[in-house]
């Protein structure tokens, strides 16, 4: 297995990691090298003939100017690189650091750290604490130059740091690590005071006027700032509500804050970590609770966890993650790095809400896709370009860090039991019985190289709360990761949007996930939800429908889910896996009058159909529309704060909503539909993909028969044409034809290029001279395209009526004549497989199954193997044409046969006729060999 140590420092997120001192040190000078190593004999299975293909290991190879280290073997490359960089780091005796003193060492640190913040050199300094120093200079009487201990344990963060190693509860006990600063300034007599009763500090000689004078004539700002902050109150019975502070030039704005919260003045008002984005320096404030008492500071020992809970403040506690007690207040405000001015922002209602829709993994999504009120997290991970909006894994870390657990661990790992079981999809030709049809479907069987990703979240103090080991495994590493992310996500989704459940209705969601969990540290990290998060028995998906008739389009007749669609029906609908392009609205309307607000709205929204990834009615109702359509329906209110949350002006909403019973209602228009993806099942579940096979076919057949031309009916964007250059084939002369201008544009745009190359590449002998592309239908017939010696037509008739498709096949065989002609269609017997494989486990309903379903939404038709039979030999009989039938992707002798079957008709006659010239279609595109 893995042979070296996981470098010690790589689990350390806050000191530099090996590689960034290397970094540091030589820049691009040094050179990484991975390399895959396999795994040796002593992981071979006994008796397993062949030898089995262990995980990937990876070995670095740093070389740096005069020095080359070889790392040990990782199962990841970064573990590697980092091993190679520590093995440097070693070899040139750089140590790194590390800050680890005693607790006298830490002691004398600590005191060394106070009197340097209240140096005279400091004030000057571009430190978020140097702005508090500077502020409180100029606050009135006694007060002046008096900094509350809370704001320096809060800004400093060597302060923190250092009192971690005296007593390391003060990491999280804000109280204990005040008294420490306090304990720490009375040994600082001479320099530093602690002012009675105000948990304040202060120098004891005054700084000279002339020194004060030069920092405050530079004014911080020269009028009155009015910021809008956010009252979160104690009780939850009472509203969050916004507020506006106006702080007056020479003011500190913390003493502002104090008064808003019932004080004279800052010392002592308790301030949180940041919430939020690190950038905006938004924190909560609130004050010191009331039985705190100096001598209980004094004594840095005191128990000090035996606050009132009473007048916790759950709200503002859950936010930051901190105790936080009485009313609190939300704002974005203080000093940064960057510059000597305050930092400020307003915090409206509309944030707050945010924040609080952030810490639920439905909610991350919404955000990231800005659209709170449609937006769902969908429930299954198709595949990475469906995926709109925030990835699961990076939810799941979102989700750790605003819930102030530890990062997320993914383990990835390879399925070696795959190997042994590997069925590979056997060509055409072997279609003994030992391959099954499940044989098809790579997936289902597993294969080497497949990939699980275990996911396993802990606390901060590292305890485990939750673990997920997937039985399903992916082909891909990041796809595994993806879906065991979005499995977790949906299972804390249903702990969050309803954190009242019973235990046992919890542990049941979990089982059937297979997600294990520690029911005792999950609901102590959790503890809060259930007073803040008042989502529960309103689920937003769950809102109901609203009987609605269409006002403007009396004529449109409601539909059974009571909603009007509007506009003729292009017959372009969305089918599940297909990707929906809808504009939206959706406005807060009374219900008997017709005031309405705008509370979200979007021109362009996407999302792939069929994976839950909207508001189960708004998906329900794009379902039945078509292109260029629009539909209005009805929604109960959904739980407020997600109507807060969405809405730009949150006292117009506030006050609408308060006055009167409001319903929402939605507008939708359906504007594009990119059709499912029919390749993607092709490639997903067969390998080689569904196309290789064709083309492989085809060229067979190409190379049996010697043919020099071909043509390729209905070549859309010329993807045979393409594949076929990369054959040596016997070819000279190929076209394409295809009714669509834009596949035939993208034809041309691949082919060009391409054939260049090859000419340049100067392959001997027979080589292909000329490329043809048409506009035109290929149910009319073009005379430059007659007696070609190979004619294609890969899954193309079943995008025609089946009137068209029966013309086709008599224009063809009449009038093309080509001598040998390939056309392939789904086998619609075989769908039954392809639904299996691809909806694994997401939908059971059983009314989905008995629908028809086709595997593109564009088919008019397919085909069961006696259909297209009958198609087929009627068509040959009639044209004196001989045909016999194959097919690609699974088995002939089993049942259900061949995923795309196919047709090989064979003209009996060898001669050929007199044709009129008739030119029907449009030449696009012509190259030749000697024009270059
Ligand atoms: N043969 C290609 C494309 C298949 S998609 C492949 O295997 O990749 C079906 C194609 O048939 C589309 O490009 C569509 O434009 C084309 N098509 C549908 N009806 C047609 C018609 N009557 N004449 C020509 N092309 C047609
Ligand atoms: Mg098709």
């Amino acid at each position: 297995m893995e042979t070296g140590k996981v470098p010690a420092v790589a689990a350390k997120k806050s000191s530099l990691t090996p590689k960034a001192i290397i970094h540091q040190k030589f820049g691009d000078k040094a050179c990484y090298k991975v390399e895959e190593v396999q795994e040796d004999t002593k992981n071979r299975c006994p008796g397993l003939a062949i030898p089995p293909k262990g995980p990937c290991l990876y070995r670095c190879t740093l070389q740096l100017p005069e020095l080359v280290v070889i790392s040990d073997t990782f199962k990841r490359k970064k573990d590697a690189e980092q091993s190679a960089a520590e093995k440097a780091l070693e070899k040139l005796c750089i140590h790194q650091k590390e800050y680890n003193p005693t607790v006298e060492e830490a002691w004398d640190d600590l005191s060394v750290r106070l009197s340097y913040l209240f140096a005279t050199e400091f004030l000057s300094s571009l430190h978020p604490l140097s702005g508090h120093l500077r502020a409180s200079l100029q606050r009135e009487g006694h007060l002046s130059g008096c900094v509350p201990i809370s704001v320096i344990a809060t800004y400093d963060a060597k302060i923190s740091t250092i009192c971690k190693y005296i007593i390391p509860e003060a990491d999280s006990n804000f109280l204990l690590l005040m008294s420490l600063v306090l304990k720490a300034a009375s040994k600082l007599d001479n320099l530093v005071i602690s002012v009675d009763e105000q948990l304040s500090l202060q120098r004891r000689n005054p700084i000279l006027p002339e020194v004060i004078h030069a920092l405050v004539n530079q004014p911080r700002f020269s009028e009155s700032l009015s910021i809008e902050v956010i009252r979160i109150p104690c009780s939850v019975e009472k509203t969050v509500e916004s507020l506006v502070l106006n702080i007056s030039p020479n003011g500190y704005y913390v003493d502002v804050i104090a008064q808003e919260l019932g004080m004279t003045e800052a010392s002592k008002v308790f301030i949180t970590r940041t919430i939020g984005k690190a950038s905006s320096d938004m924190r909560l404030y609130y004050n010191a609770p009331e039985c705190l008492l100096m001598d209980q500071l004094s004594e840095p020992l005191v128990n000090l966890a035996s606050h009132d809970k009473g007048s916790l403040n759950v709200r503002a506690s859950y936010l930051s993650g901190q105790e936080v007690y009485g009313d609190a207040i939300l704002a974005a405000i203080g000093y940064s790095w960057k510059s000597t001015d305050l930092f400020h922002e307003d915090v409206s209602l509309r944030t707050y809400y945010r924040l609080l829709v952030n810490m639920i993994p439905s909610g991350v999504y919404k955000l990231s896709r800005e659209a709170i009120l449609a937006a769902e997290l969908p429930v299954a991970f198709t595949t990475k370009s469906n995926w709109r909006g925030s990835f699961p894994r990076d939810i799941l870390c979102t989700f750790c860090r605003v819930h102030r657990l530890s990062e997320p661990v993914f383990e990835s790992s390879m399925d070696l039991s795959g190997s042994r079981k590997k069925l590979k999809v056997e060509s055409v030709k072997k279609d003994t019985n030992g391959a099954s049809i499940a044989s098809a479907c790579g997936k289902s069987t597993g294969s080497v190289g497949d990939f699980k990703c275990e996911i396993k979240i802990f606390s901060k103090c590292q305890e485990l709360i939750l673990r997920y080991s997937p039985k399903e495994s992916y082909k891909k590493q990041t796809d595994a990761m993806q879906h065991s992310a979005l499995k977790v996500l949906s299972w804390l989704n249903i702990f969050l949007e309803k954190p009242d459940m019973s235990l046992e209705k919890l542990s049941y969601s979990a089982e059937k996930l297979g997600i294990q969990f520690s029911h005792d540290i999950f609901l102590k990290e959790f503890v809060l939800c259930q007073s803040v998060h008042k989502f529960g028995s309103t689920r937003l998906q769950s809102s109901k429908p609203i009987d609605y008739c269409c006002i403007n389009q009396p004529n449109n007749p409601l539909d059974d889910n009571g909603s009007s669609i509007c506009g003729e029906n292009s017959g372009v609908t969305p089918s599940n896996g297909s990707l929906a392009c809808v504009s939206y609205s959706i406005s807060l309307v009374t219900e008997e009058e017709f005031l309405k607000e705008l509370i979200e709205s979007n021109e362009e929204f996407e999302f792939e159909m069929g994976s839950e990834a909207v508001m189960s009615r708004l998906e329900a109702v794009v379902t039945q529309m078509s292109v260029g359509q629009s539909a209005f329906f009805k929604m109960e209110l959904p739980p407020q704060e997600f109507i807060l949350a969405a809405v730009g002006d949150s006292a117009a909403t506030l006050s609408l909503l308060s006055s009167r019973r409001c319903i929402l209602e939605y507008a939708v228009t359906l504007l594009q539909v990119t059709e499912p993806l029919e390749e993607r099942m092709e490639q997903a579940l067969f390998s080689p993909s569904l196309s290789k096979q064709r083309v492989e076919f085809a060229v067979q057949h190409i190379r049996e028969s010697c043919a020099a031309s071909l043509v390729d009916f209905g070549c859309g964007s010329g993807s045979l044409l393409d594949s076929l250059l990369d054959y040596s084939t016997s070819l000279e002369k190929i076209a394409g034809v295809d009714i669509s201008q834009k596949g035939l544009a993208k034809a041309a745009k691949t082919l060009h290029p391409k054939l260049n190359r090859k000419l340049c590449a100067e392959v001997p002998s027979k080589e292909i001279k000329s490329v043809l592309l048409y506009k035109g239908s290929v149910t009319i017939f073009d005379s430059r395209l007659y007696g070609f010696d190979i004619g294609t037509c890969l899954e193309v008739i079943e995008h025609m009526e089946e009137e068209d498709a029966s013309l086709f096949g008599d224009v063809v065989l009449s009038s093309f004549c080509p001598r040998i002609l390939i056309v392939s269609t789904p086998n619609y017997e075989y769908n039954a497989i392809l639904q299996k494989s691809t909806s694994s486990g997401q939908e059971d309903d059983p009314d989905e199954k008995n629908q028809p379903k086709f595997r593109n939404h564009d088919h008019k038709f397919e085909w069961t193997r006696a259909q297209f039979n009958h198609w087929a030999s009627d068509l040959a009989a009639r044209h004196n044409y001989d045909v016999e039938y194959s097919g690609v992707g699974g088995v002939a002798d089993v049942e259900p046969g061949f995923a795309s079957q196919i047709a090989i008709f064979r003209r009996r006659d060898s001669g050929l006729k007199n044709v009129v010239l008739e030119h029907h279609y449009e030449s696009i595109w012509e190259w030749s060999s000697d024009n270059m």
